[in-house]
C-alpha cells in the first residue's frame, strides 16, 4: 500500500530542505522524497497522511546508552545516595554498588522502560551497552534497531571467557530483536592489555564490531600514565582488583594505550573521546574509528569538552549518545542535541549537528543503508516533529537545534509503521 506522508517541511539530511514536502512509502521502504504536489499527482492511488505544520526528518540515533540503567536515579535514592555532584571515581563505585544490589526483574523493567523512552523521543536506532547479558530477550519486544554491545571487563580471562561463551551460545545464535551484535571492552582502566587483545581477537573471529569508553576523564589518563590517582585509589579497592594485576606499560594517553595493546578494527566506536591530543585524533582518523560524543555526561564530571572542531577537521565520523540515566537527566537525543548546540558554540553549523544526530549515528552503528537520511531505497524510517515555532526554510535547521529540547515528537515511523500511534 502506498502512503504519502506530508508536512510543511521535509528535511532529508542528505539533501536541502523541501517546503510543502512529502515522503512516499510502500509498506517498508521509501519510494520517493519531494514536493507534495508533484508526488500527489504522480501517485493518485497513494493514501495521504498529512502532519500539517511539522517537520519530517530521519529518526534520531542514540549511538551510546546503557538502557538497563534507566531506573538508576530511583535505585540510588532508595539506597540513600544523593544527586549531588561527585568525582568520577566515586560515581563509578556508587554505580556498581547500586546496580549490583538490584534483582534481575528490576533491571529488566529498567531496560524495558529505557526502550520505551527512547522511542518516544523520536529515536530509531540505539547503540546500547548490555552488562546483564541474560536479560537480552527484552530487546525482542521493541521496534528499535541498532546494535547491542555486550560489555566485558576485568583481568580474569576465565570470567571473560565465560561471558564470551554465553554470548556465542545465546546471543550470536539468536540475535535479539532487530539488532546487530557487538562487544564493548569497557575502558582502558578496567581491562588489562591481555584481556583487551583477547577480546579484540575474539571479535574479529566472530566479525563483531567494538565499542569502548575512551579518554572519558583526566583520571583515566592519570591512571594509564602511572597507575596512580583516584581510579587506583578508589575504584580498584572497591572492585577488589590489585593495581599490580594491570601491569601494562605506561601510556601517556588512552589512544596510545589502545594502540600499544590491540588496535581496534576500522569502524570501532570510541565513546567520549574527551581527553585526546591532536596526535591522538589523527590516530583515530587513521584507524577509521567513529567517535560518539556524550557532552551532557561529560559535563556531569566537570567542564570537559571533546575537541569537536579537530574531529571534524580530521574527517572523523561523529555521532551523539546520551550515555545512561546514571549521569544524565533524560534519554532523549533531542535533549543531547540541544546541549551540544549550546555547549560547542560556533563549532558546527545547525545542519551539521542534525547530520551528526541522525546520519552520523546510523553510520556508526552500521544501519546507514536503512536509516539516517530520507532517500528512495532506504527503509521507511523517519520521525515527525513540531518545533515551538515554525520558521522559514532557511532558518529551520537552526530553529531545530536551538529549540531541540522543546521539540514535540508527533510520530515515529519504523519500517513504515507509526510506532507512537501503536503504543
Ligand atoms: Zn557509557
Amino acid at each position: 500500500m502506498l502512503q504519502l506522508i506530508t508536512a510543511r517541511y521535509v528535511m532529508p539530511v542528505s539533501a536541502p530542505v523541501i517546503e510543502n514536502g512529502a515522503v512516499l512509502i510502500n509498506s517498508r521502504s521509501i519510494m520517493a522524497v519531494g514536493r507534495r504536489a508533484t508526488l500527489a499527482v504522480a501517485n493518485p492511488e497513494a493514501t495521504t497522511v498529512d502532519f500539517g505544520d511539522a517537520v519530517i526528518l530521519p529518526p534520531m540515533v542514540n549511538a551510546h546508552t546503557h538502557l538497563e540503567l534507566t531506573d538508576y536515579p530511583t535505585w540510588a535514592l532508595q539506597a540513600g545516595f544523593s544527586n549531588l555532584s561527585e568525582s568520577f571515581a566515586d560515581w563509578v563505585v556508587k554505580l556498581v554498588k547500586v546496580r549490583n544490589a538490584q534483582p534481575i526483574a528490576k533491571i529488566k523493567n529498567s531496560l524495558k522502560s529505557g526502550l520505551d523512552q527512547v522511542l518516544k523521543a523520536g529515536t530509531g536506532a540505539i547503540g546500547d551497552i548490555l552488562t546483564t547479558l541474560n536479560i537480552h530477550e527484552v530487546y525482542n519486544r521493541t521496534s528499535l534497531k541498532g546494535r547491542i554491545f555486550c560489555e566485558l571487563l576485568g583481568h580474569d580471562l576465565t570470567k571473560i571467557n565465560e561471558r564470551l561463551d554465553f554470548i556465542q551460545e545465546s546471543l550470536l545464535r539468536s540475535p535479539p530483536g532487530r539488532f546487530g551484535l557487538g562487544l564493548a571492552p569497557h575502558a582502558p582502566y578496567t581491562l588489562t592489555s591481555t584481556a583487551l587483545s583477547h577480546i579484540v581477537l575474539w571479535s574479529e573471529r566472530h566479525e563483531l564490531p567494538l565499542a569502548i569508553h575512551l579518554a572519558e576523564t583526566k583520571e583515566e589518563t592519570e591512571f594509564l600514565s602511572g597507575k596512580t590517582g583516584p581510579i587506583a585509589e578508589r575504584i580498584f579497592p572497591a572492585a577488589k582488583w590489585r593495581v599490580d594485576d594491570f601491569s601494562d606499560l605506561p601510556a601517556n594517553s588512552s589512544v596510545q594505550w589502545l594502540i600499544n595493546n590491540a588496535v581496534l578494527p576500522a569502524g570501532s566506536l570510541v565513546v567520549h573521546g574527551v581527553h585526546l591530543t591532536e596526535a591522538d585524533i589523527n590516530d583515530v582518523a587513521r584507524y577509521s574509528w567513529h567517535v560518539v560524543l556524550c557532552p551532557r555526561s561529560n559535563s556531569h564530571f566537570g567542564d570537559s569538552r571533546a575537541a569537536v572542531a579537530s574531529y571534524r577537521k580530521a574527517g572523523i565520523n561523529l555521532a551523539l549518545g546520551t550515555d545512561s540515566r546514571a549521569s544524565v537527566s533524560s534519554l532523549s537525543l533531542w535533549d543531547e542535541l540541544a546541549y551540544a548546540w549550546r555547549h560547542f558554540p560556533g563549532v558546527c553549523g545547525p545542519s551539521e549537528w542534525l547530520d551528526i544526530a541522525t546520519r552520523g549515528g546510523a553510520k556508526a552503528l552500521g544501519v546507514d543503508a536503512i536509516m539516517g537520511r530520507l532517500e528512495p531505497g532506504l527503509g521507511a524510517n523517519f520521525q515527525i516533529v513540531v518545533p515551538p515555532e515554525i520558521p522559514s526554510t532557511g532558518e529551520l535547521a537552526e530553529a531545530l537545534c536551538a529549540h531541540a529540547d522543546m521539540i514535540d515528537v508527533k510520530a515515529l515511523y519504523i519500517d513504515g509503521e507509526n510506532i507512537l500511534s501503536v503504543n
